[in-house]
């Protein structure tokens, strides 16, 4: 009984960490972290087109924002973006996506 209490102790602390972590991503335009699964997805395709990703899982990088307007809207105009995709957005196509993005939103919000 010396040094056994503290060994039995360390196990049971590392027992406790959590399994697997759930993935997370930054908003592009927050910048806050939150779980994959609950951002919204903007993809650019391996054809270069960039597009809103409803369900998540378009072929492409992708970046991601909190599923709200203002969320959207900044991060569509911020350079983040861009920066994040590695292409450039021009502003027909920023329309376009803020526009697609939004009628995703109220499907969404039911
Ligand atoms: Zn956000």
């Amino acid at each position: 009984m010396t040094t056994q209490w503290w060994r039995m102790k360390k196990i049971s602390n590392k027992a406790r960490e959590p399994v697997k972590a759930a993935p997370q991503r930054t908003c592009v335009a927050c910048r806050q972290v939150k779980e994959k699964r609950g951002l919204l997805r903007i993809v650019r395709t391996p054809k270069g087109v960039v597009e809103i990703d409803a369900r998540g899982k378009m072929d492409g990088r992708g970046a991601y924002v909190c599923p709200a307007a203002v969320c959207l809207e900044k991060g569509l105009k911020s350079t983040n973006l861009e920066r994040t995709l590695k292409c450039p957005i021009s502003p027909a196509e920023r329309e376009r996506l803020l526009k697609n993005g939004k009628e995703l939103l109220k499907e969404i919000s039911g």
